[in-house]
């Protein structure tokens, strides 16, 4: 039982209401960059992106810490935002701070250290400032709590082992629906599957009713136990054929013995304009009902929605997320980590701030990636990384603008 230390902590540490104040927060990219000056910054002695793995109460743990300094004995955590620092709430700050002691209880195991030095660095992108927030821990006491977050995890993860296993049983036997493939789809599957176990890139372009769909899908879910799949991403460009794939996962489910028994939890991400239950607030506490004490009612929706065995649609999430009085939206969001395959649009992956392509990355997790009328990603990539200067904003803007 594998786990990312950010997992582990967003799992096990976060509490509170959901908040998103402290933004605009920078981008990907712009995180990454900030992360590149403070280790720069650094210099001599300090090690950068600093490997740790570890194993408590069973789970095995592993992160990078992003600077470290083995001869002052200082471990260091880079949290990048703009503005005002104090809009970060307290609780966003906690799990910042769960994730640096986190790191720091399997550093002492690693290094055989009593004490260890702490810092939170705050950097502001706009300003080019740092601000630390230091302590010195011993080592007891951090693996102490870092138990406690796995002693709240290992039941999870428990259940997830099960999950995956019972997945890939199903997977492997996965039964076409219909008695005879369409003309070519069958070469078509044969070709994802195999394509899929080696790891390949394949570009398709295949004639209206050949059934690319399941033609797809199938051979791609079949193949992944032989891949070691952890995920599997269906992107399409359009609302509609979002819908194709989920019809065509409710076909594959509805073939197989005892289609009752379903361990491929599916989900469906729609945009927050179409999940959104009260589009006229904002996703803080303060102001949105299903904000308020988000993370605190979280754990027994995802429990729900997980062992819902059916594909977590539009209409099912808000149900679920009714019956505990939170966001449709951002559940949604959490369990695109709990899923095995989640069909979303195309910027799910390639958006500057891509949720799947984060999770992919923080969690090490092989995902395959099915793209429907890849064609179209030229100009959705256009969109997804070009930005819109208003003219009247500008010169609106110009005249208070201080001086260069
Ligand atoms: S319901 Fe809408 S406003 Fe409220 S947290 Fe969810 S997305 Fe934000």
């Amino acid at each position: 039982m594998k786990v990312a230390v950010r997992t582990l902590c967003e799992f096990a540490a976060r509490e509170g209401d959901l908040d998103f104040r402290y933004t605009p927060a920078p981008s990907a990219e712009e995180g990454i960059a900030g992360h590149q000056v403070i280790q720069s910054k650094r210099g001599y002695g300090y090690k950068s992106e600093y490997s740790l793995t570890g194993k408590c109460l069973g789970l095995e743990l592993y992160g990078r810490a992003d600077v470290y300094n083995p001869h002052s004995g200082l471990l260091e955590e880079i949290k990048t935002h703009r503005g005002d620092l104090s809009r970060i709430r307290p609780h966003q700050r906690a799990l910042h701070r769960a994730q640096l002691r986190a790191y720091g209880a399997l550093l002492c195991r690693q290094e055989n250290r009593k004490t260890l030095k702490l810092a939170l660095v705050y950097f502001d992108m706009g300003k080019n400032r740092e601000t630390p927030v230091t302590e010195t821990a011993r080592a007891d006491e951090l693996w102490q709590e870092l138990e406690t977050l796995c002693e709240r995890y290992r039941l999870w993860a428990e259940q997830e082992a099960h999950h995956r296993e019972q997945r890939d049983i199903r997977l492997a036997g996965l039964r076409f629906p219909f008695a005879q493939f369409r003309p070519r789809q069958r070469q078509l599957a044969e070709t994802v599957y195999k394509n899929t176990v080696k790891g390949g890139s394949l570009l398709l372009e295949a004639p209206t009713g050949l059934g690319k769909t399941l033609g797809t899908l199938f051979p791609a879910l079949m193949a992944m136990p032989a891949a070691a799949h952890d995920k599997l991403a269906y992107l399409t460009c359009r609302n509609t054929a979002r819908q194709l794939a989920v019809d065509a996962v409710e076909r594959l489910r509805a073939a197989q013995d005892a289609p009752q028994i379903w361990p491929l939890r599916t989900l469906e991400l729609v945009a927050k304009a179409d999940a959104c239950e009260h589009p006229d607030k904002a996703c803080h506490g303060d102001s949105c009902p299903l904000a308020k004490g988000f993370f605190d009612r979280l754990p027994d929706a995802r429990a729900e929605a997980a062992q819902a065995g059916t594909t977590l649609t539009q209409d099912v999430l808000a149900t679920i997320a009714v019956g505990h009085n939170i966001c449709p939206y951002f559940l949604a969001q959490e369990m695109a980590r709990w899923c095995d395959l989640v069909i979303g649009d195309v910027n799910r992956m390639f958006d500057q701030a891509a949720l799947l392509h984060g999770l992919t990355r923080q969690n090490n997790w092989k995902t395959g990636v099915l793209i429907d009328e890849a064609h179209n990603l030229v100009d959705r990539g256009r969109g997804m990384y070009s930005v819109q200067l208003d003219q009247q904003r500008l010169l609106k803007v110009k005249k208070t603008a201080p001086k260069a």
